[in-house]
């Protein structure tokens, strides 16, 4: 399964990256206006860029970004969500010594 997850708050992001870029505009607190900032990007010209088309060019460039950087493949979701539980026996068996 392909994941990605946030390099700044590691929240995890099933949907893919353009979900994800919309998780770090819409964040919008300091650490996530950095992070995109540090990768060339102008924070403030990306959400200027919804408002005139949602999902605009600078917003696919940064979710390009975030695909190359923070995808993560995670092995067999599944077998990975549920730990092994070894189970006890109910109770002891009474009276096995002759
Ligand atoms: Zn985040």
């Amino acid at each position: 399964m392909i994941t990605y997850h946030c390099p700044v708050c590691n929240k995890v992001s099933r949907k893919g990256a353009l979900d994800l870029a919309r998780h770090m505009l819409g964040r919008g607190d300091k650490v996530h206006r950095e992070w995109v900032n540090s990768k060339g990007f102008k924070y403030s010209e990306i959400l200027a860029s919804q408002f005139n088309s949602f999902g605009g060019n600078a917003y696919k460039e940064l979710a390009a970004v975030i695909e190359r950087e923070t995808r993560v493949d995670e092995p067999d979701p599944i077998a990975g969500a549920k730990p092994i539980v070894v189970k006890k026996p109910e109770r002891e068996i009474e009276g096995q010594e002759a």
